[in-house]
């Protein structure tokens, strides 16, 4: 069911995961402020992040991803198959 599908990756509790391309990151530090929790610089160019954020820091982390002034943060969206529940290889943006 298509529509559910789109609710399902929509809802807060869908988790994402996150891929830095840490040779494109220029520790802007961007995401450090606006997803504190899950982004952090250590030192002045070693940035460490959590690649499986928990699903209440979304919109943080949908923030600091759009907020990279160098597009090195890549997001993976869950994908379900129709009414099993078993989940697809992820989408990956951009
Ligand atoms: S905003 Fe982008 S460039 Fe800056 S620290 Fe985060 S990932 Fe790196």
């Amino acid at each position: 069911m298509a529509r559910a599908h789109a609710l399902d990756v929509c809802a807060p509790r869908a988790r994402i995961r996150l891929v830095v391309d840490l040779n494109r990151c220029q520790a802007y530090a961007q995401c450090c402020f606006l997803a504190p929790g899950v982004f952090e610089l250590h030192g002045e160019e070693a940035l460490w992040y959590d690649p499986e954020p928990d699903p209440a820091q979304r919109e943080h982390v949908l923030r600091a991803v759009a907020s990279c002034p160098v597009q090195a943060i890549a997001v993976e969206w869950p994908e379900r198959t129709d009414d099993d529940g078993v989940e697809a290889p992820p989408r990956r943006s951009p």
